[in-house]
C-alpha cells in the first residue's frame, strides 16, 4: 500500500469509510472518487460577477456555485495572460519550467494533469478554448477550436478532423460538454475541461443578449482616468488603453458600404479619435471627453452581454448535473485563465500585475466536502489547480509541480504553512499592447513590481491603497517594506527555479490560427 502524504490526507472524506487502498501502478480502487468539472472562461474578471460584488452585471448562475459552495478571493495568475495561465493550469508549474512564457506552442510531452488523471483510471475531456498551439494530449475526448476560434457558427476540431458548427460558441461549447457527460463511460469518475471563448476580445455577444446593456449607463470605475502620476513608464507606454487604443472593429462600427479587402481591414483596425452616431435619427460627431466615455459604455456593453451568455449556460450546465444526479460528487470549478481591467487605470485586456488582470475568479461547488457560502482569502495560484485535482483523485502531488492542493482551503482548514505570498511573470514585451516585461511579489497586504528591462520598481500599500493609485516605493518611511519585500522577492525567485532563462523572451503573434485538419469522411 502506498503511503498517503499529508497534503492528500486532508482531501479524502472516503477515508472515513476506511483507508485507500491503490493498485500496483498507483490507481485508487473502487471508491466513490469524486467527478471534476473545470469551466474556464477566457478573461472574464472577478469585477463582472455579482458575487464578487460587480456594481456592472448581475451573474445568477455563477453565484449560485458560490451560495452552494466556495468563493476564493484570492486566486492569482503567475503570468496574466492566456496560453501561460492554460500551462500553467495544465502543469502545476510556472512558465520558466513548462515552456510556455508568451504565446509559444505548449510541448505537449510533458506531464499533465490531464494525463495522470487519465491514467489513475478518469475518463477526462477537453472542450472549447484550448489555445495551446499544438493538439491536446491526456485526453480520452477532445474536441477545441483552432487557436482563438470565432464566436458565430465556429469551427471546432477533434481527433477526426474538422466540424462547423452553427450558432454561438458558447451554446455551443455548453452543448458540446453536456453531450460528451451523458455519453461517458459511467463506470469511471470523470475530468472535464469546459472551456469558453468567451468574453475575449473582440467581444461579440449572441443576439439573445446584444442589447441587454445598450440603454443601460454603465458605471464606470473610479480610476478610468488615472493620470499615471507617481508611477513608472510602463503604464503611460502601453497600447491597452480603452480611450485611445479600442478598434473600429472592437467598437462594432459600420464600415462604409465601398470598402472591401485590405482596405475593409485597415479602416476596421484604426483606432479613431473621431466618431459619428445617430441619436433618435440625428447624427452627432463624438470627440474629446464626449467621444472616451461612449468608447467605455460600448466597450463593456458588449463584454458584459458575453458574460451574460456565460452566466446562462454554466446554469444550464449545472441544472443538467443536478438533474442526473450528478450534484453531490461532482466538483464543478468555474474560473477565467486571468483577470481583466475594466476600465481601471483606463485600461482593456490583462498582463499587467495590477490586480484587477492578477486575479482569477474561483468559485468551487463540492456538496458534502465544501460549507455552502464559504469564502477563502487564501493566497492561491494557478499552479495549484493540477495539485487540487490530483488531490481530489486521491493522487501524491509530483514534487516538480510547484503548487499545492486547495482542498484542506475548500474544507474549511486552512494548512499553518499555507503561503503568504506569490510571485508573478510577466515577459510578452513588447507585444501587441506595448506592455512591458515585469516580475513581482504580493502578500496579502502589498504588492512591489519590477519593470527589469526599464530597472523601474512600484510598490503598493493594497490595504490603504487597494487601486494602486499610489506608488510608494520612493517614500521614506515605506523603505522597511520595500527592503522586506525585495527578500520575499527574491526569495521566491530562487525557491522557484526562476533564473531568468526567458527574461528576452520574443512575443509571438496572438492571433495565431492552426489550420484545422480536414475531417476524415
Ligand atoms: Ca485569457
Amino acid at each position: 500500500m502506498e503511503t498517503i502524504t499529508r497534503r492528500s490526507m486532508f482531501a479524502l472524506p472516503w477515508l472515513a469509510f476506511g483507508p485507500l487502498v491503490r493498485t500496483a501502478s498507483g490507481t485508487a480502487a473502487g471508491r466513490n472518487r469524486p467527478n471534476i468539472l473545470y469551466i474556464m472562461t477566457d478573461d472574464h474578471a472577478s469585477q463582472a460577477i455579482s458575487c464578487y460584488g460587480s456594481k456592472v452585471n448581475q451573474t445568477p448562475n455563477l453565484d449560485r456555485i458560490a451560495a452552494q459552495g466556495m468563493r476564493m478571493d484570492r486566486v492569482f495568475a503567475t503570468n496574466s495572460i492566456c496560453t501561460p495561465s492554460r500551462a500553467t493550469i495544465l502543469t502545476g508549474k510556472y512558465s520558466h519550467m513548462n515552456g510556455v512564457p508568451v504565446f509559444n506552442r505548449f510541448d505537449g510531452s510533458q506531464p499533465t494533469v490531464a494525463k495522470m488523471l487519465q491514467q489513475a483510471g478518469f475518463y477526462t475531456a477537453m472542450v472549447g478554448k484550448w489555445h495551446l498551439g499544438s493538439d491536446p494530449t491526456g485526453f480520452d475526448y477532445w474536441n477545441i477550436l483552432p487557436g482563438q476560434g470565432v464566436y458565430i457558427n465556429p469551427t471546432l476540431y477533434d481527433k477526426e478532423g474538422s466540424k462547423v458548427y452553427q450558432g454561438y460558441a458558447t451554446d455551443i461549447i455548453a452543448d458540446i460538454s453536456i453531450d460528451v457527460l451523458k455519453n461517458r463511460p459511467k463506470d469511471k469518475p470523470f475530468f472535464m475541461m469546459c472551456h469558453h471563448k468567451a468574453p475575449h476580445r473582440e467581444w461579440t455577444p449572441d443576439e439573445k443578449h446584444r442589447l441587454m446593456f445598450a440603454n443601460r449607463h454603465i458605471p464606470e470605475p473610479a480610476n478610468l482616468r488615472d493620470d499615471y502620476s507617481g508611477r513608472t513608464d510602463a503604464l503611460r507606454e502601453q497600447k491597452q488603453s480603452v480611450f485611445r487604443d479600442l478598434t473600429r472593429h472592437d467598437l462594432k462600427l459600420t464600415p462604409p458600404a465601398d470598402l472591401s479587402g485590405p482596405a475593409l481591414r485597415q479602416w476596421m483596425q484604426t483606432k479613431p479619435m473621431e466618431v459619428e452616431i445617430e441619436v433618435d435619427g440625428v447624427k452627432k460627431k463624438l470627440t474629446g471627453k464626449e467621444l472616451e466615455a461612449w468608447k467605455y459604455q460600448r466597450y463593456m456593453q458588449d463584454y458584459l452581454a458575453c458574460v451574460q451568455s456565460v452566466d446562462d449556460n454554466v446554469g444550464r450546465t449545472l441544472d443538467w448535473l443536478d438533474a442526473n444526479g450528478l450534484r453531490d460528487n461532482t466538483v464543478v470549478i468555474y474560473s477565467s485563465d486571468q483577470g481583466f481591467f475594466l476600465g481601471e487605470h483606463g485600461l482593456f485586456d490583462k498582463r499587467f500585475m495590477y490586480d484587477e488582470s492578477l486575479r482569477m475568479p474561483f468559485l468551487v461547488r463540492w456538496p458534502g466536502g465544501i460549507k455552502p457560502g464559504s469564502v477563502s482569502n487564501a493566497i492561491g495560484i494557478n499552479c495549484d489547480f493540477a495539485p487540487s485535482f490530483l488531490d481530489l483523485a486521491g493522487l501524491s502531488v509530483p514534487g516538480e509541480m510547484q503548487g499545492h492542493s486547495f482542498v484542506p482551503l475548500w474544507k474549511g482548514k486552512k494548512p499553518k504553512d499555507w503561503r503568504r505570498s506569490m510571485y508573478y511573470r510577466y515577459y510578452h514585451d513588447p507585444g501587441d499592447h506595448n506592455t512591458r516585461a515585469h516580475y513581482g511579489v504580493r502578500t496579502n497586504t502589498h504588492k512591489l513590481i519590477y519593470f527589469w528591462k526599464k530597472d523601474q520598481w512600484e510598490c503598493y500599500d493594497l490595504v490603504a491603497d487597494p487601486q494602486e493609485m499610489r506608488n510608494i516605493y520612493s517614500d521614506l518611511k515605506a523603505q522597511k517594506i520595500v527592503a522586506s519585500l525585495k527578500r520575499e522577492l527574491y526569495r521566491l525567485k530562487k525557491e522557484l527555479k526562476d533564473d531568468d532563462q526567458f527574461a528576452e523572451s520574443q512575443p509571438t503573434d496572438s492571433s495565431y490560427v492552426q489550420p484545422p485538419p480536414a475531417r476524415k469522411q
